[in-house]
This record gives C-alpha cells, structure tokens and sequence, in this order.
C-alpha cells in the first residue's frame, strides 16, 4: 500500500460552541473523576490554545503539501484516495466531551449517538480547505470511521453540511464487526492507490496498534521507527540524513 501518513497532534477533545469559562470548572466536584476531569483539562486546552488550532492547520497543511508532490510525480492510471479517520481528525467533538464531563460522566454510547444525530460538531482547523483541495486533483476521500451504523444519517448531515467531499453512503465506511480498520483499507486499496491515511489514533494507520496496551503501542511505535518514518515522510529521508540525522 503506497501511502504517507498525517497525524494530528493530541486530540481526545476539542474546543466547540460550549466553553468553559476559567480553570476553576475543573476542579468542581463534579470532576473529580480522573478520566473525566482528564478530560476536561484536555478540552479546556484545545478550546484555549492557539498553539492547537496552529498544530491543526500544520498538519493539513503538510498533508496538502503531500497530495500536491503526489499529483506531480504520479505516472499511475490507478484510481486515488484518502482514507481518513472522522473524530477528531476532522471534526471538533469537543462540546460533547465538556457536556458529559461537567456531569461528571465519561463517554456513554447512548449520548454519544444523541450528539452524533444533532450533525452539530464544528471542523478543526484547515481540514475542509484540504479535503476540496485533494479532490479538485482526482483523489476520492473515504472515511473510515469507528462509529456505527445508528451514527449513518447524523454524520452524513454533518459532513454535507460543510460540503465535504464524497459525503454519502458509498464514501462512509462505519465500524462493522471490528473496531481494527485494516481490512477497510486493504479493500479500499484493492481500487484504489492510497495517497495518504489521516488519523489522530495509530490505529488509523496500522494495525500493529489494534488493541494493545498502552505500553505495547509505546514499544511498537519505537521498534517500527523506520517503517513509521518511511510512511510519515517518505521523500523527506534523504534530505534528514544529509542534516546529520544518523537514526534515519
Ligand atoms: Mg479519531
């Protein structure tokens, strides 16, 4: 599978139409809890920091940098895509993420799918600039996505909202009888040259990260070093090696 591959920084929450107004919110009583007040930390720093939104729009500006030196030197008559994660990869969650935890609650599938049904998340930061810049140069954009089917209608509102491109039924590839995505990507690329995988999870990318414990994914990212690198900048190595960089 030919492809790079373009993380976005962070992201378990993002900032959203429902703001916390000071710190304090977080040491309420009702966040005790240290997932859910974890949480709210998380999102109260994507809400605030310009650094983030500038991450966001750095990470889609390299992606667009990739889709435009792929365009160059394709030779290929083979159909392209992107294949891309959704939350909070490209939609903002955030505001769900604050309403639970200033409940003191973590994540319920049952209100996660009354958000998802309102098609209310915002986009993060250069992501819809990006998606219309790769289809205006051919590539088809699939979204693969870990949520459900109950989650169909909701998330295609959304997308459609903003004009995303390929926003329907054939394009939206929701969790079926796995949460592991390679089979997904392994079909889609049966069609498809797969210029690049969007994601904020490693396991949007490779299942070598599909359900393992916090310190395997830590040991995997460091024994795939060169594998990761290759896919993350592919025609950059070269140009590491002569800045001294010997690990590459
Ligand atoms: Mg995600």
């Amino acid at each position: 599978m030919r492809h790079s591959l373009i993380i976005l920084i962070a992201a378990a929450f993002f900032t959203g139409c429902i703001t916390v107004k000071n710190n304090q919110l977080v040491t309420n009583s009702a966040n005790n809890n240290t997932i859910v007040g974890g949480k709210l930390f998380t999102a109260v720093w994507q809400q605030r920091a310009a650094e983030y939104k500038a991450l966001c729009e750095q990470a889609y500006n390299i992606a667009t940098l990739r889709v435009q030196q792929y365009y160059n030197a394709d030779t290929s008559s083979k159909a392209k895509a992107i294949v891309t994660d959704i939350d909070e990869t490209f939609l903002n969650n955030a505001p769900y993420a604050v309403h639970q935890a200033l409940q003191g609650k973590d994540f319920s599938s049952a209100s996660w799918s009354e958000w998802t049904s309102r098609a209310d998340a915002d986009t993060l930061a250069g992501a819809l600039a990006f998606f219309k810049f790769a289809a205006s140069k051919g590539m088809t954009i699939f979204y693969v996505t870990n949520r459900n089917e109950a989650d169909r209608q909701g998330t295609l509102k959304n997308l459609q909202k903003f004009g995303f491109p390929n926003a329907d039924n054939e394009h939206l590839w929701l969790m079926d009888k796995t949460s592991s995505k390679e089979e997904r990507r392994q079909k889609i690329a049966k069609d498809y040259d797969i210029v690049l995988l969007l994601g904020d999870n490693l396991g949007d990318f490779s299942a070598l990260f599909d359900k393992k414990s916090e310190a395997e994914r830590s040991e995997n990212v460091l024994n795939n070093k060169r594998r990761i690198r290759a896919a993350f900048h592919r025609s950059s190595e070269s140009e590491l090696r002569r800045l001294g960089r010997c690990d590459v």
